[in-house]
């Protein structure tokens, strides 16, 4: 079935999933305390996570302060999308999907705080006394 709009794709996806449902972040006052864990989590670099980031969890779909004024393009983009989640997370079952969902706020406190991955310079260190510096020495410099 092809969607004419968004409020047609929601209740598509309601019919896939029952119980699915959009929630202002803003309103909810599971939202408002998980952007508070994750400022303390991540030293403030994620901030954007009431205003810019969607997200799944459970069957509810909670949504950013930019919603209201997202076009219904750009809307259906975002439910087709999170749509791909709410799959997934059937498949692959809730601690997995909840990990993956956290490891992009861990590795945007990675690339804002350059020094934290300076640890590397110490794995390269050692990697040459043990006699691999080429490849391993940048597996254990990647950033994780
Ligand atoms: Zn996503």
């Amino acid at each position: 079935m092809t969607c004419e709009n968004s409020a047609e794709l929601i209740q598509e996806i309601a019919r896939e999933f029952p119980g699915f449902r959009l929630i202002s972040k803003r309103e909810s006052p599971f939202s408002l305390a998980l952007d508070r864990v994750l400022k303390l989590l991540t030293f403030g670099a994620q901030r954007a996570y009431l205003t810019h980031y969607h997200t799944v969890i459970g069957k509810t779909l909670y949504t950013p302060d930019t919603w209201a004024s997202t076009g219904e393009v750009e809307r259906m983009i975002v439910l087709r999308h999170e749509r791909i989640h709410l799959r997934q997370r059937q498949r692959y079952g809730l601690p997995l999907m909840t990990f993956l969902y956290l490891v992009p706020f861990f590795s945007a406190r990675t690339r804002l705080r350059p020094r934290a991955t300076r640890v590397g310079g110490v794995s390269r260190n050692l990697a040459s006394d043990s006699g691999a510096p080429g490849r391993r020495a940048r597996a254990l410099a990647a950033p994780a």
